[in-house]
Parts: structure tokens; sequence; C-alpha cells
């Protein structure tokens, strides 16, 4: 019984998001068939805005602080105050609290995140800003797909099961990980997981061809067999200027130049531009 209401859940969320994949598609029209994902600049943390040929924007966690608001506003028109869809992939601050500043300023359509418990001050703050955005809720679980129009579809990889009601210690190890498709290319989203999810997802289709670095280049990500296994030809890391935790690490920069991926870092090359016909990319600054 419970399993066939999961899946009840996973087909309303999925229709919800295509009726409105459809409507902003009619509205906005189509912009040249490109789609746009951006790695922003914005310290030691996370935050990536993705947009789609049809106008719709992702975005994908939101750094330590308000930089991300200077970043949104160099990519965004001044007028645009909604964001169709921002996803929380671990509730640690460098990529939570810049969110926060994110909810407060723009009108969120879908929020998507796990539903872990997770021991931080906050936490708290976070879940009252959620509350108020009064947003459409999507909880992140594997196999759940997102529409966003024109062919572009961002597919949930990673928890594989419902985490409420879980208290986790490592929340790294639950983040969101999502499979951004378009046509013939894929680019592999994996927040912060570490050596024990990327061995959870060797035997899922993880072949990408733009790779953001886990966990901001850490030793403790990035293992041989999770690289290999998604065989990239160009990945990011989002990482902050001389940061505490040395990050990202020789092991895993050396790890990516022996398989002859050339890599960005947001630390050194500043806010970094991908963007898709869905058959070829380029990656620029912008
Ligand atoms: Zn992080």
């Amino acid at each position: 019984m419970q399993s066939r209401q999961l899946k009840l859940v996973h087909l309303v969320t999925i229709l919800c998001l295509s009726v409105f994949a459809y409507s902003t598609n009619s509205i906005a029209g189509q912009k040249n068939g490109l789609l746009k994902i951006y790695f922003f600049d914005i310290g030691q943390g996370d935050a990536i805005f993705i947009e789609t040929p049809n106008g719709n924007q992702v975005l994908i966690d939101g750094g330590p602080d308000n930089k991300v608001l200077q970043e949104l506003a160099q990519v965004m028109p001044f007028y645009d105050r909604e964001i169709d869809v921002v996803v929380l992939t671990h509730p640690h601050a460098d990529h939570v609290a810049g969110l926060i500043e994110v909810l407060e300023r723009y009108e969120v359509k879908n929020i998507v995140q796990a539903k872990e418990d997770y021991n931080s001050p906050v936490v708290p703050v976070w879940q009252d800003a959620v509350k108020n955005e009064k947003a459409n809720e999507i909880e992140a679980i594997a196999g759940k797909t997102i529409e966003l129009g024109n062919d572009v579809v961002l597919k949930i990889i990673y928890p594989k099961e419902s985490l409420e009601g879980q208290t986790v210690k490592n929340p790294n190890n639950s983040s969101v990980v999502m499979m951004l498709d378009y046509k013939n290319t894929e680019i592999f989203l994996v927040g912060d997981i570490e050596a024990k999810a990327e061995k959870e997802l060797l035997n899922d289709d993880i072949d990408a061809d733009i790779l953001k670095v886990g966990h901001h280049g850490s030793k403790t990500s990035t293992t041989v067999n999770f690289l290999e296994k998604i065989s990239p030809q160009v990945a990011f890391i989002q990482v902050g200027a001389k940061n505490r935790y040395s990050h990202p690490s020789l092991e895993v920069t050396q790890r990516l130049e022996g398989f002859g991926i050339r890599y960005h870092r947001t630390d050194l090359d500043g806010h970094m531009e991908v963007i898709t016909d869905g058959e070829t990319f380029q990656v620029k600054k912008y």
C-alpha cells in the first residue's frame, strides 16, 4: 500500500511539473534552443544556476552567504523576481545559507530537497523560510524527474529512498544528486557526496559529459571508480580561494588530470558558463 501511495505521489509531481513547463513554454517561447548552466563564484560552497531554452530557471544551492544575490543579478533581468525551481542538495551552511536570502527576495515556485533531519543552527531558519515561501515542495527521491520543457529534464539519482524521519550525522552522503539531461548532453550534479554514496551509484547510468565535482574537490570524494564511470570531458570545482579545508585536494586534481579531464575552479577562474544546444557544448567566462 505504501509503495502504491508513493508511486501516485511521483506521478502527481511529474504531471504538475509537466503542465507547468508546458504553460511556461507557451508564454516565454523558445530562446534559440540553448541551455545555459552557470557555476557561480560564491566562495567556499556551491551555487549553480540553470536557464532552459524556454526560459525556465533553476537554482541548485545558494552558497554560504548573500553573494549569490549578486551572481543572480548578473544572469537574471532586474525585473525578474521569480525562480521556477530551487534545489537544496543538503543542509550544510555552505549550500543552504545563501538560499535563505534567495527565498526572502525571490518568489520561488518549487523547492526540491531530501527530508533528512540534521542538527544545525541554520536548519530551523531554512525551514521557516521554506514555510513562508508557500512553494510547491518536492521530496528528492531517485526516479523522480523534473520536466523543464524542450527536452530538458532534471533526473533525481540520489538519495535512493525517502529519508523522512532519519537524523543524519553527515549530510554530505545524503546529498541530492541529479543528472541534467538535454538531448545528447548530460551534466552530472553530485552535491557533496563522498566515497560511500558514490559506491552506491556505480551501477546506475551516470555517464556524463560534464561533472560538478563532489564536495569542492575534497579527497573524500571523486573516487577513481566513480570518475571512470562518469567519464566526463570537463569538470567544475566550486571552491573558495584559500579555504581552510585546502580544497581542492591535490589527489583529486591529479586524478582528473590523469583521466585527461579538463577542469575549472571557481577560486582561480571565477564564475563560468556552459552553453549547449544538446549536441555540442561550449565553456566560457561571462
Ligand atoms: Zn559543501
